[in-house]
Parts: structure tokens; C-alpha cells; sequence
């Protein structure tokens, strides 16, 4: 039987580690998804059979929290939009840092018979698993609007240093101290790990909070795989890294997009500007939906930027009709993806390949930022911070030194949008009050759809 059971764990690995690499393509990643599925219920159903959960009372309470986990995953996952994945994921995240942190704590509590590296593993895994926990509740609240701005004291780092500081202190006395510790020690320990995770979480703010996310998952990842190795459970260990380092690519790489080391995320306070932003200059200028019509059919090339309102309007089938009704005038059309555009990463991919659109119009920001010069229209749909040039100019805008698409390039510039809202940041863009630019109001899909009429009259 024990074979039988390893042997399980090793396949369940085996499937999340190929989940994983078809997820890294838009064509493959639903299939990697249901693969992965396929080994988390593996993995979920062999434990039963394992001989340290034997027992009637173990099964009920087993099947009652999955009974009720998987509900509510259930509910929420077929009601989520597209738009509020991000905290989604922050609570989903936070859930499994919290799991492995609990996993820690009833280990610990038990004090049973752990060798000193084990012992180790279970207050490191105990530590990452809590502040995850507790910083992916905070990013949560922050992404849903529960919570609201970022709370800054002065010596702030100081404090957190300090809290950080004490709470390894007493993992050290508890990794070390054999069976000896307190459970007053263990319980400071947790509520210093918690605290840890809020207080390095509510100073970061605004168009940071991605990266944020994306550290506390390869935080969780690697709470998963510590707590593996102190059950002796390969699934959980292999998962565990897995997670941890996809995580950590996908933080370095969205750091980057941001232009961000990943040290700012924890040791300063993220976009933190001292001066006053620059003024905008100039007016906003309306343009009609017949006009920028025969602007783009008349043009040879068209760059798309798509953003966060695109994903709003659902405008995305809409913009793959535009597209191919340009194409048949001849237009070269490309789509511009900005890696923070939207409120994912690859949430621009995921709604386009949606759409039907072809990889191969579809570029990124390195790809395609030199091309706007040569760009007749730069259509831009809903988006707003990852074409604002403040982060070019502007040393005292919060977006200051994150790369953007150079939209304002191009020899026209034409943005759709409802109104005068600010984007993610909640700042003014200089782009929308430039002479080269005209703004068409109105939402996404129905200012697609007008251009496709107006278009088909020409
Ligand atoms: P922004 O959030 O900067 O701007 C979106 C714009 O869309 C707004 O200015 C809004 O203006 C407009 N809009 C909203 N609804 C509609 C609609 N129905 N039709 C037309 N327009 C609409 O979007 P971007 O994509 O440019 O930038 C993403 C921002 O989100 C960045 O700051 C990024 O850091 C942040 N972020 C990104 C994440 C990621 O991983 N991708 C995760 C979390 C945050 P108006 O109200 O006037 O219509």
C-alpha cells in the first residue's frame, strides 16, 4: 500500500509539473489546468489510504472541510469576473500560505519526535506560510476596496524590521530548543508572523500590488514545499518548489515590466514620490466615431493598446471584428500588450486568444514600443497608466521609471474611454491632453462597434 501511495504522489507531481509547462501557452492552458486538476484530486483522494490518517473521525472531518473548501471554490470561481481575479488569487494564495502555516503549527504543537532539520524546515515553512497568509488577506481587501489607501508612519521600516527581527528570534528558539519551547513561545511566534504580513503589506499601494501578489504565491509555494518535506510527502515537496520558483520568475519578470527591484517591495515604500506631480497642460479633444473611421481605413498601419476598460466592456470580439475589417482595406494591424495591462498578468493574451485573434499580430511591449513612430493610429482601448509618458517625464509621478507603451508616438492618437476617470494609479495622463490626440468617449464595445459601422459606410 505504501508503494502504491508514493507512488501516487510522484504521478500527482508528475501531472502538476505538466499542468504547469502547458499553462505557460495561452493555445494549452486550459488543458494544463484540467491535467493539474487531475493530480490534485489524485493526490487528494490517495491520502485517504494513508496510515497516519486511519480512523472514522479522521475521514467526516477530511470530507467536511474539502466538502466545504471545494464549495465555496465552486460558487466563487463560476461568479468571479475576469476583472477581480487578482484578489481571487491573493485570497486563494493566502488560503494555501495559511494551510501550510497550520500544517507548521499542529506539527510544532504536537512536539512529536522531529529530527533538528525537520524541526527547522517546520518553523521556516511556519513563518513564509503565516506572513503569506496574512499579507494575501491584506492585498485582497486592498484590490476589492475593502480597504482603501496605504498606511505609512514614520520609522516604518524600522518597526516591521524589528517585528521581523523578534518573530525569527523566537523560530530560532523553537527550531533549536528540542521539545522545550512554550506554547506561549509558539503562539507569540504566529501572531508576530501575522502581524509581519500585514504591516509589511499596508504601505504598498496602487499600481504595485501585482508584484505583491506574486511574491506572497512564491512565498506559499515555498511554505507548501518545507511543510512536504516535514510530512514526508513528495507531492507537496515537488508542488511546493514548483510553485515557489514559477512564482519568483513571475515576480522578477513583473518587477522588471515595473521597473522595480524586487528589494523596494519589501524594504521601501513602493511608488513613493515626495514632490508635486507635474501639471497637465492643454485639453482634451473630442473626436467623432465617423472621423477616427476614416482615419484608421485610410491609415497603413494601426497599433491596438488594449487595458483594463477593454476587459470592462467585454469589447475584445468587437476589436477582433475591427481588425479584420481593416485588414480586408489593407491596413497592417498589430495589438500592443503592455505586461501589466488589465488587472493580470496576461489578462490582455487571455481575452484576446479569446476573441479568435492570431498570436501572430499579438506583440510585446519590447517587440513593439520602436514601431509607433512609423504608426499612423495608435487606437488606444481602455487603457490608461501603461501609456501615461509621466512615467517617462515625470520624476514625481508614482508611476515614474515603469516602461510604457510609447503611444504617444505615433502620428495620431485616438482614445476610447467613458470619461475623464483616471486609470489604476488614479493619476492624470499627459497622453490624453496631447496634440496628436483626440478622445472618443463612450464605452469600449459600443465605441467599437461604431467604428465598424462607420468604417463599413466608407
Ligand atoms: P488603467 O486601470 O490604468 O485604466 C483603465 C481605463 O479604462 C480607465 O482610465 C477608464 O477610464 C477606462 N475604462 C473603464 N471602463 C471602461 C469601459 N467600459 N469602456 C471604456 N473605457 C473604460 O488600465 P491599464 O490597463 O492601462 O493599466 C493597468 C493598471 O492596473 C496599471 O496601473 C497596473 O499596474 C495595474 N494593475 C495591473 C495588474 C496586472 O497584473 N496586470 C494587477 C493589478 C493592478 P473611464 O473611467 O474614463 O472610462
Amino acid at each position: 500500500m505504501e508503494f502504491i501511495i508514493q507512488a501516487s504522489y510522484f504521478i500527482a507531481a508528475v501531472l502538476f509539473i505538466y499542468g504547469l509547462k502547458k499553462m505557460s501557452s495561452p493555445v494549452t492552458a486550459r488543458k494544463g489546468i484540467v491535467w493539474a486538476g487531475v493530480g490534485m484530486v489524485l493526490a487528494t483522494v490517495v491520502t485517504y489510504f494513508h496510515p497516519a490518517i486511519y480512523g472514522v473521525e479522521k475521514y467526516v472531518l477530511i470530507t467536511i472541510g474539502i466538502g466545504i473548501g471545494g464549495y465555496v471554490a465552486w460558487i466563487t470561481g463560476k461568479k468571479v469576473a475576469m476583472t477581480d481575479m487578482p484578489q481571487m488569487v491573493a485570497l486563494y494564495n493566502g488560503m494555501g500560505g495559511g494551510a501550510a502555516a497550520a500544517i507548521a503549527a499542529v506539527e510544532l504543537i504536537g512536539q512529536r519526535e522531529m529530527s533538528q532539520s525537520v524541526q527547522l524546515l517546520a518553523v521556516i515553512g511556519g513563518l513564509i506560510g503565516t506572513v503569506a497568509f496574512s499579507g494575501s488577506l491584506i492585498a485582497y481587501a486592498k484590490l476589492q476596496g475593502i480597504m482603501r489607501g496605504t498606511i505609512r508612519f514614520p520609522k516604518q521600516q524600522l518597526v516591521n524590521a524589528a517585528i521581523f527581527g523578534l518573530t525569527v528570534l523566537l523560530g530560532l528558539m523553537i527550531a533549536f530548543g528540542g521539545s522545550e519551547y512554550s506554547m506561549l513561545t509558539l503562539t507569540v511566534f504566529f501572531v508576530l508572523a501575522l502581524a509581519f504580513g500585514v504591516m509589511m503589506t499596508v504601505p504598498i499601494g496602487g499600481a504595485d500590488m501585482p508584484v505583491v501578489i506574486s511574491l506572497f504565491n512564491a512565498l506559499t509555494g515555498l511554505a507548501v514545499g518545507f511543510e512536504g518535506y516535514v510530512l514526508e510527502n513528495p507531492a507537496m515537496m515537488i508542488a511546493g518548489v514548483v510553485v515557489g520558483s514559477a512564482g519568483t520568475l513571475l515576480t522578477q519578470l513583473m518587477a522588471k515590466a515595473m521597473n522595480r527591484p524586487i528589494s523596494n517591495v519589501l524594504f521601501s515604500n513602493f511608488g513613493e514620490v515626495t514632490g508635486e506631480a507635474q501639471a497637465v497642460s492643454g485639453s482634451m479633444k473630442e473626436i467623432e466615431a465617423a472621423d477616427v473611421g476614416v482615419m484608421m481605413a485610410f491609415a497603413d498601419k494601426v497599433v491596438i493598446v488594449p487595458g483594463y476598460g477593454m476587459a470592462v466592456a467585454q469589447a475584445q470580439h468587437k476589436m477582433w471584428e475591427l481588425v479584420k475589417q481593416l485588414q480586408d482595406r489593407d491596413v497592417t494591424v498589430k495589438f500592443a500588450i503592455h505586461p501589466v495591462a488589465g488587472r493580470m498578468p496576461g489578462h490582455m493574451n487571455v481575452l484576446l486568444a479569446e476573441a479568435g485573434v492570431p498570436y501572430d499580430i499579438i506583440y510585446d511591449l519590447d517587440e513593439i514600443n520602436e514601431e509607433f513612430a512609423t504608426t499612423d493610429v495608435a487606437l488606444i482601448v481602455g487603457a490608461n497608466d501603461v501609456v501615461n509618458p509621466a512615467a517617462r517625464t515625470d520624476p514625481n509621478s508614482p508611476i515614474y521609471g515603469m516602461p510604457i507603451l510609447n503611444a504617444d508616438y505615433a502620428k495620431n492618437v485616438v482614445v476610447i474611454k467613458r470619461g475623464k476617470g483616471t486609470g489604476f494609479s488614479g493619476i492624470e495622463n499627459h497622453l490624453f491632453f496631447a496634440d496628436n490626440t483626440r478622445m472618443l468617449y463612450g464605452d469600449a464595445q459600443q465605441a467599437t462597434s461604431d467604428l465598424i459601422a462607420n468604417i463599413k459606410e466608407i
